[in-house]
């Protein structure tokens, strides 16, 4: 493939960051790939295991001349790295994020975006439970959905570069609105975070999470859950912060979801239950056809990273 930005600056050295850039070299989409991260220790990792082309120790170093800028930081992190960055943006250049939320990012972000500059947000929906500059890899995009949301205004040309760079790192590109995104991974994503952090606490609580048997057994229900819980706790206190009314708009429809399929259990309705599960077994079988998951019985874990 050929380069698609001569020039592009990655603020931020975690996951997200570190599968872009390994992404980005293996299909030689950037000319140059240049990164930053807060931390002396995280540019120093980056550094050593060569994550992008250079290293430099400020985001205004990072995104001098660079054409595209991604922020991959957590999402309460953005508007202040947004306002270090605005006076060192190159005209022209391109500007995105890959925060999990969008409508607080552009409310951060678009404020510090000069003249002259284009900023489109994006959302990979891909990741893991790790963390940090060593957990990229040059595959996590693949097949994968990213949700760019435009403002109608934005630079038909800026956004159709940033689309096919996403195509050239394996993703399926879609376009949405900030809003409905935002409500929708509520759903898909957000709110059962929420359940799994609850489900491993309650567990913990109990003081179950230490019993062997428990470890032993949990087989894949619990099991699914310590590895969500296990997501960095940074980025998603700030998801949670973010995108405040689409998760709680979410999780009081689930809580009444959950008094209802509770008093069915009281009530030892079983036809409640199981036209309840036959309902979402199917949705189940939706997203194995989407081919945003695998119908292996261990969820592919044998081959998964
Ligand atoms: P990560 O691995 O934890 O890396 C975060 C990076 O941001 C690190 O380089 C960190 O620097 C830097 N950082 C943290 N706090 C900062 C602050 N206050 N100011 C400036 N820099 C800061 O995170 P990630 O998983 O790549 O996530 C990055 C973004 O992608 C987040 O907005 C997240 O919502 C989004 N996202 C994540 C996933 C996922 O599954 N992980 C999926 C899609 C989108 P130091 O290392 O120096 O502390």
């Amino acid at each position: 493939m050929s380069v698609i930005y001569e020039r592009v600056a990655l603020v931020g050295l975690g996951l997200i960051a570190g599968s872009m850039s390994l992404a980005m070299r293996r299909a030689g989409l950037a000319g140059e790939s240049v990164g930053t991260a807060r931390s002396a220790e995280t540019r120093q990792i980056a550094r050593e295991i060569g994550l992008v082309d250079r290293v430099v120790d400020s985001a205004a170093e990072a995104v001098a001349g660079a054409d595209l800028v991604v922020l991959a930081v957590p999402v309460g992190a953005m508007g202040a790295v947004a306002g270090q960055i605005a006076p060192h943006l190159k005209p022209g250049a391109t500007v995105s994020d890959v925060g999990s939320v969008k409508r607080a990012v552009i409310e951060a972000v678009a404020p510090h975006i000069p003249e002259g500059v284009h900023f489109i947000p994006a959302h990979p929906l891909a990741g893991t439970e790790h963390s940090g500059p060593r957990a990229g890899f040059a595959e996590l995009f693949e097949g994968r959905f990213c949700l760019l949301t435009p403002t109608p205004e934005a630079d038909r040309a800026a956004v159709d570069r940033l689309a096919s760079l996403w195509r050239a790192m394996g993703s399926q590109v879609e376009m949405t609105d900030a809003d409905h995104h935002d409500l929708v991974l509520a759903v898909t994503s957000h709110a059962p975070h929420l359940i799994a952090y609850t489900m491993v606490g309650v567990a913990d609580d109990l003081r179950r999470v230490t019993d062997r048997e428990v470890i032993r057994y949990s087989a894949a229900g619990f099991r699914d859950f310590t590895r969500i819980a296990a997501s960095d706790p940074v980025m998603w206190r700030d998801v949670f912060l973010n995108n405040r009314g689409a998760t709680l708009e979410i999780l009081g429809r689930f809580t009444e979801e959950l008094f209802a399929l509770q008093k069915a259990i009281r009530d030892g309705d079983g036809d409640f239950l199981q036209a309840y599960f036959t309902r979402t077994r199917a949705i189940r079988r939706g997203i194995i056809e989407a081919g945003q998951d695998t119908n292996a019985p261990d969820f592919g874990r044998s081959g998964a990273r």
